[in-house]
């Protein structure tokens, strides 16, 4: 058996996930020369990589990018090509200490600053942990019979498998709004299923569709190559169709060959729970309680940045690391090297 309060703490900061915030926070240690390592269960960037091939982001460049002006898209606004080859390139060219497909399992508090981290190809001895690991591990589910068929999807990837088929997109935020797009463009007979209210939401704070998604979506409307379906509920998905309820509770049953279910996700805290952190109940579920000036837990040396705190975008995915990491070195009694200055 192992005997923990003897074992070797060999890091500093462990960070888990390597998306926007945990590669922000990557970059800062590596700058203070902290000891750390990424455990990424995925790819670099792994939420970037599976947004829909071809997506153009709805923000600007400066809300993505480490250093400014280090993004160069061809347009005004990157593609999901664009900005995964900058977040790749970005760990290669700075040397990040990140470990691809390497899935973090537990976290076990040893003793004061001290943590053990264990994934499914090793084991890690550390003083914090930051938790990065985003808000993508539970897509939410309708709760109807046939959900579980294989036409029924949590996760839009790509258009071309559905041209000329009836597909269906349930959810109202901008990730339906653009996989309605997509297949509308492409050539599927698409219908977006969404509740009037958030069709006719305008307040970007409500997770409303973005205008830029929405004018062009009006455009296919106007072409009759969308159908928007006012819903009430969705009864049931069966192999050939799909049971809808309308706004007045009138029953209507569509042809269907593909459903998109995308109406969010949610963040698994289990680890978080299991080291004593304290979470409570957020919109969608819970969320964890964390200091909103240094992220720091109610367990000390247990941090968490970015998809799942406040700070949810990547603008502040990033930006948080930046003010937090040398914080923690500063705790361990490390300082950042003072910047470099030219002749
Ligand atoms: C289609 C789409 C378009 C979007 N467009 C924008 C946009 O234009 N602008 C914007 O600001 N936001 C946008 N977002 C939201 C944005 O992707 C998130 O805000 C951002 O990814 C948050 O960064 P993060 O680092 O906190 O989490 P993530 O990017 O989700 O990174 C978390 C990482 O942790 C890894 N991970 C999870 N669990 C474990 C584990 N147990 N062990 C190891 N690794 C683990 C995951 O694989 C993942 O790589 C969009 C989202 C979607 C779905």
């Amino acid at each position: 058996m192992t005997n923990y309060q003897s074992s070797i703490i060999n890091y500093e900061l462990v960070i888990i996930g390597a998306g926007p915030a945990g590669i922000s926070a990557a970059f800062e240690a590596e700058k203070i020369g902290l000891k750390y390592i990424v455990l990424e269960k995925g790819l670099i960037g792994n939420t970037v990589y599976n947004y829909p091939v071809g997506l153009t982001v709805f923000s600007t460049t400066d809300e993505l990018e480490f250093i400014e002006g280090d993004l160069k898209p061809a347009r005004e606004k990157p593609t999901r090509e664009e900005l995964l080859s900058y977040y790749v390139r970005f760990v290669l060219d700075n040397d990040l200490k990140v470990q691809t497909e390497e899935t973090v399992l537990k976290v076990d508090r040893i003793a004061e600053n001290h943590f053990r981290v264990i994934s499914d190809k090793g084991e890690y001895e550390t003083r914090n942990v930051l938790f990065a690991h985003g808000a993508m591990d539970y897509p939410r589910k309708l709760g109807v019979k046939g959900e579980d068929l294989p036409k029924v999807h949590d996760h839009f990837r790509e258009t071309y498998p559905w041209v000329k088929k009836n597909a269906l997109i349930v959810g109202g935020g901008n990730s339906a709004g653009e996989a309605a797009l997509f297949l509308a463009d492409e050539g599927a007979e698409t219908t977006l299923a969404i509740f009037r209210k958030d069709w006719e939401e305008t307040d970007p704070k409500q997770g409303c569709i973005k205008y830029w998604v929405k004018n062009p979506l009006e455009e296919q409307l106007k072409k009759r190559c969308l159908n928007l379906f006012f819903l009430g509920k969705v009864v049931e998905i069966r192999e050939k169709d799909i049971v809808l309820e309308d706004e007045e509770g009138q029953e209507q049953i569509l042809e269907n060959d593909v459903v998109f279910i995308l109406v969010g996700s949610d963040a698994d805290l289990t680890m978080l729970k299991n080291l004593g952190v304290e979470t409570r109940s957020g919109k969608y579920g819970d969320v964890p309680v964390y200091d909103e000036e240094t992220f720091e837990t109610c367990v000390a040396g247990v941090y968490v940045v970015g998809h799942f705190t406040n700070a949810r975008h990547i603008k502040a995915a990033i930006e948080v690391p930046r003010k937090i990491v040398p914080e923690i070195a500063e705790k361990l009694g490390r300082r950042a090297p003072p910047p470099a200055t030219t002749a």
